[in-house]
């Protein structure tokens, strides 16, 4: 089942600069900072009230952040829903038709299992399904 939204991706040139913006608007500061090697990605958290916002960086040139950035000015990236069982999730959407970028859940950061959805096949929206792992 999708409990809620976990969680707005955004990507970020630089979290260095875009940091203290997402600071002052939220009027928070991070709580999390993470470095993926996997998806070459750095990443830091917010939270929004019960959701969160992460800012996503580049770490290499082949980052999925470094690509969506050579293509868009930067901004909103994906959403991230969190399920309560992302293997059955996985299995219930790839039956219904959407196409997944990962047919099993990988780490992700925030001591998460991840899996994306592709955009061509959600109306263009990249969408994320997390689990905790503890859970
Ligand atoms: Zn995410």
């Amino acid at each position: 089942m999708i409990k809620r939204i976990e969680h707005l991706g955004i990507a970020v040139d630089s979290i260095a600069s875009s940091l203290p913006v997402f600071e002052t608007l939220l009027g928070t500061s991070c709580y999390k900072e993470e470095i993926v090697e996997s998806e070459g990605v750095r990443t830091v958290f917010l939270r929004v009230g019960d959701s969160k916002i992460e800012l996503l960086e580049a770490t290499n040139e082949q980052s999925a952040i470094a690509k969506f950035l050579s293509k868009n000015k930067g901004g909103f990236h994906h959403v991230a829903f969190e399920t309560d069982d992302i293997d059955a999730e996985l299995i219930r959407l790839e039956k219904g038709g959407f196409q997944l970028i990962h047919k099993t859940p990988k780490s992700g950061a925030d001591n998460k299992r991840i899996a994306f959805l592709h955009p061509k096949s959600t109306q263009g929206l990249l969408v994320e399904l997390c689990q905790e792992k503890s859970s």
